[in-house]
């Protein structure tokens, strides 16, 4: 059966517990209401709770967030 709208199939692999609270500022709206999705790599991907955007950055960094 067809979806309609794709689950987020990107790679992602689980994140230990600790980085589950990660925040992250969307870079389209920024909320900072976002959930962590997964790691691939380093980086983490977060999804906003507001816009829906998909993002990652590297966990030690501040700023460079990056759509995905
Ligand atoms: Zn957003």
């Amino acid at each position: 059966m067809p979806r309609r709208y794709k689950p987020v199939q990107l790679n992602a692999k689980p994140v230990p517990d600790e980085l589950l609270h990660e925040a992250a500022t969307c870079p389209q709206c920024d909320s900072r209401l976002t959930e962590v999705l997964g790691r691939m790599g380093l980086r983490l991907l977060f999804r906003c709770g507001q816009c829906r955007a998909r993002f990652y950055r590297h966990p030690k960094a501040a700023a460079g967030a990056r759509f995905v």
